[in-house]
C-alpha cells in the first residue's frame, strides 16, 4: 500500500499500516533516515512511534552515500 508521510507528504510505501500512525499515514525512507541520525535518536522509540522496517515503513531505494565511501571510492575518469 502507499501511505502518506506523516513527516513531508511524500509517498510512503508500506505493506502494513502502523497503529500508532494515523491512518492513511506512515513514514518515508528519507525522513526515517533523517529521524535516525538525530544525536538524540532511541532505535525503541522509533520503532514505537513508526513500527518495523520494511514492513510499516520501507528504506529509502537509494540511500545516501556517506561521505567517507565517496571519498574512498576510485576515480573513474
Ligand atoms: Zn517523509
Amino acid at each position: 500500500m502507499n501511505l502518506t508521510c506523516c513527516c513531508c507528504g511524500a509517498v510512503a510505501p508500506a505493506f502494513e499500516h502502523w497503529h500508532n500512525r494515523d491512518t492513511g499515514f506512515g513514514l518515508c525512507g528519507d525522513c526515517a533516515t533523517i529521524i535516525q541520525s538525530r544525536p538524540d535518536a532511541d532505535p525503541d522509540q522509533f520503532r514505537r512511534d513508526y513500527g518495523a522496517r520494511g514492513i510499516h515503513w520501507m528504506p529509502p531505494v537509494h540511500p545516501p552515500t556517506p561521505l567517507r565511501a565517496l571519498s574512498a571510492a576510485p576515480r573513474t575518469r
